[in-house]
């Protein structure tokens, strides 16, 4: 297909996790209480995402997959105050640019499931079906018709650590939603969605790591800090076990990371690295997502101000008695 296309496809679409990604996202948006991850060959094979979300209207499928096509920003205004995870409207369209898919979905209002098949961004055909209300995503042939790209990707037990990682990040951010991750045809973790962080990272992470966490819980005006950080003593040799998010959306920052690791100096520590689980909570105007489409950034209005925040919440944590 068209160049311009691919291109702006590859944007977003870089490896399978980056699917995975973007179509868990769209599940959560979509207010799903369970979602289910299965791929096959680190999702080189294929990707399925599955959830009980609302589902999309059979007269509304086509737009989706449509470029700049998105049900959630009503208008340009709204971009400065993104709740939603999804925002750009170009996940499925650049997924369906490079690979083959099938989306099953129902809504509430219709008797009827739609079967609706794409593939390189050519629909293919629409039928009706059957299905309890909510997305089945079935990704086949990633880069099936980009060579280039499918050069780029690594050995598939690499690609599918990748995918792990993705599922297991969103497991952590939203307690409150069942996830199971299946990797070729066996259960990696599934969590119970009662809501709880701790019954998330126990699923998810070491039995080990969970049980040396301290509970954060701190707050400072609108902006606020939640979850757990590794006891010191506990602390480990690399930093794999930091995950943060904002306001629900996962995030790499280094002021983030800088302030956590700031807060355990002059700490009897046994490894170098804490591990964690947190949750920033603040006012939406203060934050920018919109960096770049595959969406793990920010920038914040003011960094000293998050930086101060982050420090002051894991170093009331960890200066405890029970430390
Ligand atoms: P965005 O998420 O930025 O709006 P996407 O390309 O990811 O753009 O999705 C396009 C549209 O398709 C969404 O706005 C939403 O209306 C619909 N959609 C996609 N996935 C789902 C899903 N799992 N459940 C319900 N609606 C979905
Ligand atoms: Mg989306």
């Amino acid at each position: 297909k068209h160049t311009a296309e691919l291109i702006a496809a590859g944007e977003v679409v870089e490896r399978p996790a980056s699917v995975v990604k973007e179509l868990i996202e769209n599940s959560i948006d979509a207010g799903s209480t369970a979602v289910t991850v299965a791929i096959v060959r680190g999702g080189v094979g294929s990707i399925e995402v599955s959830d009980n979300g609302s589902g999309i209207e059979a007269e509304y499928i086509s737009t989706a997959f449509v470029r700049h096509a998105t049900s959630k920003i009503a208008r340009e205004e709204d971009l400065a105050a993104i709740g939603t995870l999804g925002f750009r409207g170009e996940a499925l369209a650049s997924i369906a640019a490079v690979a083959k898919v099938d989306l099953l979905t129902r809504t509430e209002a219709d008797e009827y499931a739609c079967l609706y098949r794409q593939a390189g961004g050519e629909e293919l055909s629409a039928e009706a079906a059957a299905r309890p209300v909510g997305t089945t995503i079935t990704v086949r042939d990633l880069f099936y018709n980009v060579p280039a790209r499918m050069k780029f990707l690594k050995k598939d037990t690499s690609e599918g650590n990748y995918v792990s990682d993705v599922v297991l990040r969103q497991a952590l951010a939203h307690p409150e939603i069942s996830f199971r991750f299946v990797r070729d045809g066996r259960e990696q973790f599934h969590t119970p969605g009662d809501g709880d962080a701790m019954s998330a990272i126990y699923a998810v992470l070491s039995r080990e790591f969970a049980k040396n966490l301290m509970q954060v819980s701190y707050r400072q005006g609108v902006l606020g800090v939640e979850g757990y950080v590794t006891a010191p003593i506990a602390c480990r040799g690399s930093r794999s076990m930091q995950f943060f998010y904002i306001n629900g959306r996962q995030v790499e920052d280094r002021t983030l990371m800088a302030a956590l690791e700031t807060a355990y100096k002059g700490m009897a520590m046994q490894g170098r690295f804490p591990g964690c689980v947190l949750n920033v909570t603040m006012p939406l105007e203060r934050v920018d997502v919109n960096v770049h489409p595959a969406k793990t950034e920010v920038r914040f209005a003011n960094t000293g101000e998050i930086f101060d925040l982050m420090y002051k919440a894991v170093k009331s944590t960890v200066s405890r008695p029970d430390a």
